[in-house]
């Protein structure tokens, strides 16, 4: 059985002392085995990356960028195996990891544009013949330590902007499917970056931990669910570093009553069951306005629901796949049963369906709840699965206070037809990405992703111009070249 490892300094590497299974959550068999890579292990990569450090910061931007341009090539080229192998793993349709893929690219041409967004600030004459200028210069040493839902894109977020900025890095990817984000490392070798620039290890704690506590790592950024992104976040930064950690999310969307209801359906359809509703933008709880905008939404999503496909991530008529895990799987299942017990309405119920030709897959089936109210453990909790939370208010403002006390706030979308309303809503609701009639409301690459609250920990978002600041620090030089032949006082007053 195929062994996945590591890569170190530019090169494969595996050792066998602990294994954890990686499945085929399509057929919920045993796929392969990845390798956990010990302390040993990961303090070499962060060696490998130290050792790299001082020449590829050295290396001028333009040169850099080369390297990017060949890299998004090569991406393209290799679209269909890297989209394969995340289909394998996750269980993504092959449709919805071209989507990823897509989206991670738009991060590589982005860190393209590094020449430019490095060039810094510059002043002349500050004071009499004082020039002064603020330069951003690379950390060192840098750590990603990613999730299993986007194993090409989040990494994506990190490594392209990291390294155009002169830093060298150690990813940690999920161990639940990390082929596709092996063999997108491989191919940043083939277009030419030196060996230890970027280095992949495998793992679980002990290979994170190591990554927080090492003093050669200066920096981490994160992106998982939302009790270990806290645990990273004060860890790293008790460790002295600087740290970016995103984590999970409820995302709502709210239904007005002067929206277009049948557009507001399907784009529902595609934001809550896409990628099963593994995706931290994946839109949880419709908020309905009125009981007949709420009748109106359960009637058109419960027909629409009946057309979804689940199924393989190899058939590309399916709309959506399996979870990652059977214990996801039984975990979503449990959420449904909980709201069941707590007195909402299940309206289409997606527990244990049958996919014919694949009894073990862990799927579960589109799942509508009605009459789900903010008490419910389902509508407190991130349920990460295809499952839609119906709440009735009676008003926008309602549905905002809902939102606004939630302990998450990555992203959130308005339905209307109104400016006034979609203006005060996007003004005033606490949460960091606001779609209005955008059901995803991803930022494009360069603008930067992050949510609210207790989706994300740190100051910075992720990728954007927020990357830069995140992967550099800011030097000023004061500078001012006297004439020899005049000969200056002492001044003790500050200078002004
Ligand atoms: P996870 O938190 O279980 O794992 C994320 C990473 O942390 C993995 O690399 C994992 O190996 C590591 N990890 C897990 N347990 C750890 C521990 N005890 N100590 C140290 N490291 C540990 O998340 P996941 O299940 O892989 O991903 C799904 C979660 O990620 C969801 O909550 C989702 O909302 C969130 N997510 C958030 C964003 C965002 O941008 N806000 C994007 C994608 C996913």
């Amino acid at each position: 059985m195929l062994t996945i490892g590591h890569l170190i300094n530019g090169e494969a590497q595996s050792e066998h002392t602990r294994l954890q299974d990686v499945y085929n959550p399509s057929t919920g068999k045993v796929a392969a085995k990845v390798a956990l890579a010990p302390k040993a292990t990961v303090e070499q990569a962060i060696s490998a990356a130290e050792a790299a450090f001082p020449a590829w910061r050295d290396t001028p931007v333009a040169k850099r960028a080369q390297i990017m341009f060949r890299y998004k090539t090569l991406l393209e080229q290799n679209a269909a195996q890297i989209c394969e192998l995340v289909g394998q793993q996750h269980g993504k349709i092959v449709h919805d990891a071209m989507g990823e893929l897509t989206r991670g690219i738009e991060n590589v041409e982005y860190a393209c544009y590094a020449p430019e967004l490095l060039k810094g600030e510059h002043s002349k004459n500050v004071g009499p013949n004082i020039d002064s200028w603020s330069e951003f210069q690379a950390l060192g040493v840098v750590a990603g330590i990613t999730p299993f839902n986007f194993p090409i894109m989040v990494p994506m977020w990190m490594f392209p902007m990291a390294i155009m900025c002169g830093n060298t890095f150690v990813l940690k990817p999920s161990e639940r499917d990390p082929s596709a984000t092996l063999l997108v490392a491989e191919l940043l070798h083939e277009a030419g970056l030196p060996a230890g620039v970027f280095n992949v290890v495998n793992g679980d704690k002990e290979a994170v931990d190591t990554l927080l506590t090492d003093p050669r790592v200066a920096a981490v950024s994160f992106v998982g669910s939302t009790p270990i992104a806290e645990y990273i976040y004060s860890t790293a930064t008790a460790n002295g570093k600087r740290c970016q950690a995103l984590g999970g999310a409820k995302n709502h969307a709210i239904v007005l009553p002067d929206a277009d209801i049948d557009n507001a359906v399907n784009s529902l359809l595609g934001a809550a069951f896409g990628s099963s509703g593994e995706r931290c933008m994946a839109l949880s709880v419709a908020v309905a306005v009125g009981d007949e905008t709420a009748d109106k939404l359960v009637a058109g999503l419960s027909e629409a629901m009946q057309n979804l496909k689940v199924g393989a991530y190899s058939d590309k008529d399916n709309d959506f796949g399996p979870l990652i895990t059977a214990e996801q799987r039984d975990k979503v299942q449990m959420y449904v049963s909980s709201a069941e017990a707590d007195g909402a309405t299940i309206v289409v119920d997606g527990r244990n369906p049958q996919v014919e030709g694949y009894p073990d897959g862990f799927y579960v089936a589109g799942t509508l709840i009605d009459h789900v109210s903010a008490s419910m453990k389902a509508y407190q909790e991130e349920i990460f699965g295809p499952v839609l939370c119906v709440v009735r208010v009676d008003n926008m403002q309602q549905g905002m206070d809902l939102i606004n006390e939630h302990q998450y706030g990555n992203g959130t979308c308005l339905y209307t037809r109104d400016g006034e309303a979609a203006r005060y809503f996007a003004d005033n609701i606490q949460v960091g990405m606001v779609g209005i009639n955008i059901p995803l409301p991803v930022p494009v690459s360069c603008h930067s992703f992050g949510g609210w609250k207790r989706s994300l920990f740190g100051d910075l978002h992720a990728y954007g111009p927020d990357a830069v600041r995140f992967y550099t620090k800011r030097k000023t030089v004061t500078q001012r070249w006297p004439s020899s032949s005049v000969r200056e006082g002492v001044n003790f007053s500050f200078p002004s």
